[in-house]
């Protein structure tokens, strides 16, 4: 009895202990609200009252080639699986984007223009209302005429159109007969533990924040259009011509690039059947959102990879593009490398989906089992796009990020995996070159205050370079920062234990945080203030060096403040060089200033530091002659 109450004794205390440590962090009122209710847990895993809402959608969507315009109409079955009483039910359409009295981040060209969604009918348990959709921006608040109690669910069923924008943004019109069809079905935004309904409008900035639903998507697209889009394809034989569907599915097996179709078999009519209209059914479950894209000469290629050496499981990685976008004829072949290095190294989780089609567009976008990437002349650079896009399969689609208020949980690990994909690919020289000269360097190199906003910072209170080094770059370095701080197994081994506790849910940055803690078994939080709520930068400078008795000692000085990990280099006379490297751990005690040792044989004439890709504001005072 005793040693039971002295071990509850002391599981308080260290809880109590945890709890002080987890608040040296600075929480927002609101999230702290959230842990108190048990929604959150301090130990990083979701509260035992952590809860999300979720729907099943059937959508129908007419593509109408002539027009330009999609009409559709679905039901939504929506549960309430919160605590709370609904009294409005945030409906979002985020092409409404294309309005000319949204809201939007930057200046756009007429083309952009267009009327937005025409709502034609919107019932809630077969209850009509009279919805004025002209007045619908990106999310709309409809006041519910009888309330969602908690743990019920509604059905809604919609009815809409709207017109394909000339110029395409993340999704509208590529060419004048291939449409990418993107956010194309009103949704219920997102109504979470710690801000409710998420009411943020979409202004082409930051992105997005979704449900996990389930879903059935019919498209009903003229013959010889081609349809490609989220989720098993399950009536290949009922749309394609018979050698088309066998090519479709030889694909599925194939480790080899399959021509599925070509530009003289979409010219010849020879691939879709030849109905005036097919219907073309796709689904797939537990999903933040689904998509679709058609073109009536677009070529079509596809083949597939084991992605779970456990399971034997294949996805299938398929590529749609105008047949003179050179760099497409390799889409496969770089996804089929994706594949590999995204499911065995990292994240180093097998590849969630069944499968991937990268879709030329215009976008360089990521969404649920698609991406839309522009055509470029540089192989390298089209991989690494193509590899960027297809990370972010795991961060926002697996982990259900909120990217709309912290992107740099998705934009900052999808730029981490698209490094290290590069490095696997092309050579850590090249590859850091790349990260350097696309990421880093503009954001070194211009010193004004808006390059030096705390991570933490909501995406939707930054813009311009605050808002691209926050969410890109600097995020980057952070995550590269504590791979070098854990060392790759103990980084892999909290990652993943960051992303068991949290995929299909929707994590927040204290998630992460505490998460990383408890996966490492180390209170990281002096290098989360560090990275995530500082103002810092990078700029590390020599303040003095001499060497005696075979030891070289060099004392370092953290101007800019970052716990980046660097190397010293001693060069001597002779030319030898010698090398250390030192972790962030050197920075955990004293983050100004610190002094470190070497051994050398030779006296060093010149010392050096610096941290590879981690580039440095002013790189004149980090070498110093002896
Ligand atoms: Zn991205």
């Amino acid at each position: 009895m005793m040693m039971k109450r002295l071990f509850f004794l002391a599981i308080l205390v260290l809880f109590m202990l945890n709890f002080i440590n987890a608040q040296e962090l600075y929480m927002p009122r609101n999230i702290k609200k959230a842990y108190t209710k048990g929604t959150r847990s301090l130990t990083g895993a979701p509260g035992p009252n952590y809860w999300q809402n979720e729907g099943v959608y059937h959508i129908d969507e007419t593509v109408h080639t002539g027009t330009k315009s999609i009409s559709g109409k679905e039901s939504i079955l929506y549960s309430n699986n919160s605590p709370d009483t609904l009294r409005i039910i945030a409906i979002r359409f985020v092409n409404n984007i294309h309005k000319p009295q949204a809201p939007r981040s930057g200046y756009v060209g007429e083309d952009f223009l267009d009327a937005g969604v025409h709502i034609s009918s919107f019932k809630i348990n077969n209850v009509a209302y009279n919805i004025n959709s002209d007045d619908w921006s990106t999310v709309n608040a409809v006041r519910l005429k009888s309330l969602i109690l908690p743990h019920t669910s509604v059905t809604l069923n919609i009815e809409w159109s709207y017109p394909l924008s000339k110029q395409s943004g993340r999704e509208g019109q590529i060419d004048s007969a291939t449409f990418y069809c993107a956010y194309s079905y009103p949704r219920v935004s997102v109504y979470d533990d710690y801000y409710g309904w998420d009411m943020i409008p979409h202004t082409d900035h930051a992105e997005f924040y979704n449900d996990f639903n389930d879903y059935t998507l019919s498209v009903t697209a003229p013959k010889n259009f081609v349809v490609w889009a989220t989720g098993d394809f399950l009536n290949p034989d009922e749309v394609l011509k018979p050698a088309a569907a066998e090519r479709l599915k030889a694909s599925y097996s194939s480790d080899s690039v399959i021509h599925i179709a070509t530009l003289r078999d979409m010219q010849q009519g020879n691939i879709t059947q030849q109905n005036e209209w097919n219907t073309w059914k796709f689904t797939a479950n537990h999903i933040t959102d689904v998509c679709y894209a058609v073109s009536n000469h677009y070529v079509w290629d596809g083949a597939s990879a084991v992605v779970d050496a456990h399971t034997g499981r294949r996805a299938s990685m398929q590529a749609a593009y105008n047949d003179d976008a050179d760099d497409f004829h390799h889409s496969v072949e770089y996804g089929l490398h994706a594949f590999k290095f995204l499911s065995t190294q990292y994240p180093g989780i097998p590849y969630p989906y069944s499968k991937m089609t990268a879709f030329r567009g215009f976008a360089d976008m990521e969404y649920p089992m698609m991406v839309n990437d522009s055509h470029t002349e540089n192989l390298s650079d089209a991989q690494m796009t193509q590899d960027h896009e297809m990370a972010h399969t795991y961060f926002p689609f697996y982990m259900g990020i909120n990217e709309t208020r912290y992107a740099y949980m998705d934009e900052g690990w999808a730029t981490t995996f698209e490094y290290l994909a590069s490095v696997d690919e092309m050579g850590k020289e090249k590859a850091d070159k790349m990260f350097e000269n696309f990421r880093i360097r503009r954001y070194i190199n211009d010193p004004s205050g808006e390059e030096d906003q705390p991570i933490i910072t909501m995406s939707t209170q930054v813009s311009g370079a605050g808002y691209g080094n926050n969410s890109y770059g600097k995020a980057s370095l952070s995550y590269l920062a504590l791979k070098d701080l854990l060392g790759d197994d103990l980084f892999k081994k909290a990652l993943h234990h960051y992303m068991d506790n949290w995929h299909g849910k929707h994590p927040i940055p204290w998630d992460y945080f505490y998460s990383i803690n408890a996966g490492a078994g180390q209170n990281l939080n002096w290098f989360w203030n560090n990275w995530f709520f500082s103002n810092n930068y990078i700029d590390l400078k020599i303040k003095s060096a001499s060497s005696k008795n075979n030891t070289t000692t060099v004392t370092i000085e953290n101007i800019g403040g970052f716990a980046i990990p660097f190397d010293v280099v001693m060069l001597s006379k002779d030319g030898k060089e010698k090398r250390k490297h030192f972790t962030p751990e050197v920075w955990h005690k004293n983050k100004k200033i610190i002094t470190v040792t070497l051994n050398n044989t030779s006296t060093p004439e010149t010392i050096k530091i610096g941290g590879s890709v981690f580039m440095d504001a002013t790189p004149a005072d980090n070498s110093i002659k002896l």
